[in-house]
């Protein structure tokens, strides 16, 4: 699943490609795609609109129209955004597309039909209770106690959690979590300064370290201009069960969080 830095580098790729047009059409496929409008009601909302700009929030790539129309794609298990262009193929597993004046396509693909477009235009949207951004000058050592404190479930899941810190999702929260030596099933709760200082830097690491490699390609995930990332050359634990811890040389384990599968190293993360 596309997290923080996958959609960072949706974003950024593709902000040169739509900054500044104009959408001259919206064809949906699968219409479970789009949430909280009607499809022929979103299709007059947008067409003959300019992109303002793109921005992102957690894992939510958001589209700001000129008139001051903002909609949201959410990638799920499996979704993409594919640059094309009108006289090429439609790519297998597209559910929506748009049609920009510069006669670029942009097919919103997902094989397993979770991702989402959204109207932003109603104050329900669950982009408006995301927590704060972990990239974001707002997200202090301070600010983690604070999110952490009284919390029994195991740190693993507090990270995941939106409403607590936007973005993170089951890879980077395993290599958060390696890199500051805590085990996923602690007690969010039970971490001292030192473990929550370093966990702090970590996911701040593993962030910046995976949007530099432009994400990681492990199933389904593309650039947009159909490129994998390679952020999952440099993970130390997430998806290599088996291969030897990085630090010690021990095996890696797979074990189940809240039923997420997760990596860790059973002996330098205690
Ligand atoms: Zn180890």
């Amino acid at each position: 699943m596309p997290e923080l830095p996958e959609v960072e580098t949706i974003c950024r790729e593709l902000a040169p490609l739509v900054a500044g047009r104009r959408i001259t059409g919206f064809e949906l496929f699968w219409e479970r795609t789009l949430r909280g409008i009607e499809p022929r009601d979103f299709q007059q909302r947008i067409t003959g609109r300019s992109v303002r700009c793109l921005n992102r929030r957690g894992k939510y790539l958001v589209f700001n129209l000129d008139d001051g129309y903002s909609f949201s794609v959410h990638f799920k298990m499996t979704g993409s955004l594919v640059a094309g262009s009108s006289d090429g193929h439609v790519p297998p597993y597209t559910r929506a597309l748009f049609r920009l004046d510069n006669s670029t396509v942009l097919y919103f693909t997902d094989p397993r039909k979770f991702g989402r477009i959204d109207s932003l235009s109603s104050g329900l949207h669950p982009i408006t209770k995301l927590g704060p951004e972990p990239l974001g000058d707002g997200f202090t050592v301070d600010c983690l106690v604070g999110l952490l404190a009284g919390r029994r479930a195991p740190v693993k899941s507090a990270l995941m959690e939106q409403k607590l810190i936007a973005g993170i999702g089951n890879m980077y929260a395993d290599e958060a979590l390696y890199l500051a030596r805590i085990h996923p099933l602690r007690p969010a709760e039970s971490l001292n300064p030192a473990e929550t200082a370093a966990l702090h830097s970590a996911i701040r690491e593993v962030l910046l370290a995976a949007i530099e490699r432009k994400g990681a390609t492990v199933s389904n995930y593309t650039r947009p201009g159909g490129e994998a990332g390679r952020a999952q050359e440099g993970f130390k634990v997430a998806h290599r069960r088996g291969a030897g811890c990085p630090c010690c040389g021990m095996p890696l384990e797979r074990i189940t969080v809240r039923q997420r599968g997760t990596y860790l190293c059973p002996r330098c993360q205690k």
